[in-house]
C-alpha cells in the first residue's frame, strides 16, 4: 500500500506518511516573513539571495525523507510598525519570493510537473514538485488586510507563473478569494476545510479541491466528491493515518482506498 498522503502539515514527516514540499507566506506570519525576504532587484540583474524561508536543499517527498514544512502556524505575531509603514507591492513580493525559490530549489522553474519528470521516477513519486502555500487571507488575524492582499496576489501570480497548485488559507474572506480565483488556471486547494455542505458546494462549483483536517464538518466530509478530496494534519501532531481511518469509516470505504484516491487527485491536479 502506498504511504498515506498528508496533504498539508507544519511538522516533519512521520513514518508511514508522505508530505509535500510547499512554499508560501502565511497571513499570520507575513510581518516576520517579509522582513526575512531579500529585496527584489526589480529591473536589475537578479542576484541569488541566500535562502531564509526554508531549508537550503530541496527535500524530495519520497518515502522516508522529510519534506519542507510550510511556516509554522504557531503564535500570531503583530506586524512591526516599520512593516506597516513600508509599502509592499504584489510585484515586489512576488519577485522576492521568486528569487528566494530560485536559490532554494535546484530544478528549473517555470516548468510543469510533466516536463520536470525524471527518468526512473515511479508513478507515485512526486519528485521535486511542490505547492505554493499555504497562503491566503484571514480577517481575524492581526496582519493588516491590505498587506495580506498584496502577499496573496503575489503568491497567486507565482502559482500561475510556476505552474504550481495553491494551498489556500481563508478565514472570513471568501468574497475576495472567489474574486481573485476567477482569473486563475492552477488548481486551488482550500486547506483545513470545516465548512458546511452548502459552502462546500459553492467551492466545488468554482473548481476548488478541499483538504480536510481533524476538525471537519462530518456531513461535508461524507459528501465531498472523492475526486476533490484531500486529508491533512495541518498543525495536529497525530498521524494522518488516524484521520484516514475516521474518514474512511464515515465514507463507508477503506483507508487504503481513500489514500489511493487522494494520490490520484494529487497526480491529476499536477497533470501527471
Ligand atoms: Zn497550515
Amino acid at each position: 500500500m502506498p504511504l498515506y498522503l498528508n496533504f498539508h502539515t507544519h511538522r516533519l514527516t512521520l513514518e508511514g506518511e508522505i508530505t509535500l514540499p510547499s512554499f508560501g507566506l502565511h497571513p499570520w506570519h507575513l510581518a516576520e516573513q517579509l522582513q526575512n525576504l531579500p529585496s527584489p532587484n526589480l529591473g536589475k540583474k537578479k542576484t541569488l539571495p541566500s535562502p531564509t524561508l526554508g531549508k537550503k536543499t530541496l527535500p524530495s517527498p519520497s518515502p522516508g525523507k522529510k519534506a519542507l514544512p510550510s511556516p509554522s502556524p504557531g503564535k500570531k505575531t503583530l506586524p512591526s510598525p516599520s512593516l506597516v509603514g513600508r509599502e509592499w507591492s504584489p510585484i515586489e513580493i512576488e519577485e522576492s519570493l521568486y528569487c528566494h525559490i530560485q536559490s532554494a530549489f535546484p530544478q528549473p522553474l517555470g516548468t510543469s510537473r510533466r516536463s520536470t519528470h525524471q527518468e526512473g521516477e515511479s508513478e507515485r513519486e512526486p519528485g521535486a514538485f511542490w505547492l505554493i502555500g499555504e497562503c491566503g487571507l484571514d480577517r481575524l488575524c492581526d496582519t493588516p488586510y491590505p498587506l495580506q492582499l498584496a502577499a496573496f496576489e503575489a503568491q497567486i501570480s507565482l502559482s500561475e507563473r510556476l505552474h504550481r497548485p495553491l494551498v489556500l488559507h481563508c478565514v472570513r474572506a471568501v468574497d475576495d478569494v472567489l474574486r481573485l480565483h476567477r482569473s486563475t488556471t492552477q488548481p486551488w486547494v482550500w486547506h483545513g476545510f470545516r465548512g458546511k455542505p452548502q459552502q462546500m458546494q459553492q467551492l466545488l462549483q468554482h473548481g476548488f479541491y478541499l483538504s480536510f483536517g481533524f476538525h471537519f464538518n462530518a456531513e461535508s466530509l461524507c459528501t465531498c466528491p472523492a475526486e476533490r478530496l484531500f486529508l491533512e494534519t495541518d498543525d495536529d501532531p497525530r498521524p494522518v493515518a488516524d484521520l484516514y481511518a475516521t474518514a474512511a469509516d464515515l465514507r463507508h470505504t477503506t483507508p487504503a482506498t481513500l489514500n489511493q484516491q487522494c494520490w490520484d487527485n494529487l497526480m491529476s491536479m499536477h497533470n501527471v
